[in-house]
């Protein structure tokens, strides 16, 4: 059985096989640079990973599209982070209409949910359980557990 490639697709590629609309995205941002990977990513500053087939691709590669075109750039900070991922979900949503694809809320939603999880967990202090702050440095502290040690200095 032959199978249509698209243009660009390689060998042993994970990409959709019906690749017109990537066609597109690349002839509309001829700036970035699209890459597969293992998992959907961007890498600043212009460099798009994608990720394998699944129900979800076009979105998801919006999503990294909306990143390269906010200009986002690694945050040590991970509250500017959930920031940025809310902005290039928002960009996603302006470009989508102009590729007729359309956006499931719901899988934003969660898609946004894994990272204020991830964020909770992080800012946890595994000792007493406290929420604990982050400063630019990228380092958590706890507001309890740190008075403690420097008092004990
Ligand atoms: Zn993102
Ligand atoms: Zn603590």
């Amino acid at each position: 059985m032959d199978v249509i490639y698209s243009q660009d697709r390689k060998k042993g590629s994970n990409l959709p096989l019906d690749n017109a609309f990537l066609d597109r995205i690349k002839r509309d941002y001829p700036n970035f640079r699209f890459v597969e990977g293992r998992k959907f990513a961007f890498r600043p500053p212009r460099t798009i990973v994608m990720g394998p087939d699944e129900t979800n691709w076009r979105m998801l590669l919006l999503h990294e599209v909306g990143h390269a075109i906010c200009g986002h750039k690694t945050f040590n900070m991970d509250v500017k982070r959930i920031k940025m991922e809310v902005e290039a979900w928002e960009k996603a949503r302006e470009i989508a209409k102009d590729y007729e694809v359309s956006l499931n809320e719901d899988f934003i939603e969660e898609e946004l949910d894994t990272y204020r999880d991830w964020l909770h967990q992080k800012s946890r202090c595994p000792i007493c359980g406290l929420t604990r702050f982050q400063t630019p440095d990228s380092q958590y502290h706890c507001p309890s557990c740190e008075t403690f040690k420097n008092n004990k200095k």
